[in-house]
């Protein structure tokens, strides 16, 4: 693995190599971004070239060796475990920086999802941010930069991620996954390859919400409110199902106005109103929006 086989985020990849090339590496990084689109990838590959024993990029020193077999001595990493990341967690890190390299002549540790630390945990890290063991650096990874305190952002350098563009998405989907994502889909992953992904195996339900909006205005109320059998099922998914939906009136244009009731039925859902009546207000208005576009353009 290089950071050419990673997608996306160009930027980035000729930042950390020139990083490398001219050996200025930092004490500390932190690499910001909305969630799947590589920062975990990017870190663990950053890390695996700064304790490379050498220059070439065969990747069979023992170093590489260690790191591919997932045991090398001189790289950790912290993860949130019950969705927080805990100051013994630091603490256990802080005791082992202190330890010097075993394989490498550097020490590389990546906190996960930092924004996940606890206050605690927080304040406790900045501690080794501001005196870091000379042959240290450590990776933090966010997409949720503000959970952060400004002491820990000040003490690093921001390696900020891109969206990934629609057609590197649907290029890597294809070749490497040998997934075909529908134009909608691809639109609506944000620029994520995980997100990408996740669509991907929740495609029928999708489908099913496509044919809703497509059949809604030609058939009678009752059919419709049936037809959307998928949207009372999917209690769980409903914002997502939501956005979805209007990323699909919004291509196609007859249907623009419809984005209105979507929009407030968002809204009456948050407010936790009965969830079965935003549905029927949601489906009901659609229908009529269409119903009522239908009578007029058949005048
Ligand atoms: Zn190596």
């Amino acid at each position: 693995m290089s950071f050419n086989n990673i997608v996306g985020n160009e930027k980035v990849k000729t930042f950390l190599n020139k990083a490398i090339s001219e050996n200025h590496i930092l004490h500390s990084y932190l690499f910001s971004g909305i969630e799947g689109i590589g920062k975990t990838l990017f870190a663990r590959e950053f890390a695996r070239k700064l304790l490379c024993l050498e220059k070439e990029e065969n990747e069979n020193c023992l170093s590489c060796q260690k790191y591919h077999n997932h045991n090398h001595p001189d790289f950790y990493e912290i993860e949130p475990e019950n969705n927080s990341i805990k100051i013994e967690q630091i603490r256990q890190m802080q005791e082992k920086i202190l330890e010097k390299p075993i394989t490498s002549t550097k020490k590389v540790y990546l906190i996960i999802d930092s924004d996940a630390m606890t206050k605690e945990a927080q304040n406790c890290l900045l501690k080794t941010l501001e005196e870091p063991p000379e042959y240290a650096t450590i990776i933090l990874t966010t997409a949720n930069e503000s959970k952060l305190l400004n002491t820990i952002k000040s003490r690093c350098i921001k390696v900020s991620f891109e969206p990934i563009e629609e057609t590197k998405i649907e290029e890597y989907l294809k070749e490497q996954m040998q997934i075909e994502l529908a134009e909608k889909l691809i639109s609506k992953s944000e620029g994520s390859i995980s997100k990408a992904i996740k669509l991907q195996e929740e495609k029928e339900i999708y489908e099913e919400v496509d044919e809703l909006i497509e059949k809604i205005g030609k058939q009678d109320k009752i059919t419709a409110l049936k037809q959307a059998k998928i949207l009372y099922e999917q209690k769980e998914k409903i914002q997502e199902i939501l956005e979805y939906i209007n990323v699909v009136l919004y291509h196609t244009k007859e249907k623009w106005n419809c984005i209105q009731y979507v929009e407030q039925t968002k809204k009456r859902l948050l407010a936790s109103s009965n969830y079965d009546m935003c549905i029927d207000y949601l489906v009901m208005n659609m229908w009529e929006e269409m119903n009522e576009k239908y009578s007029r353009s058949s005048i």
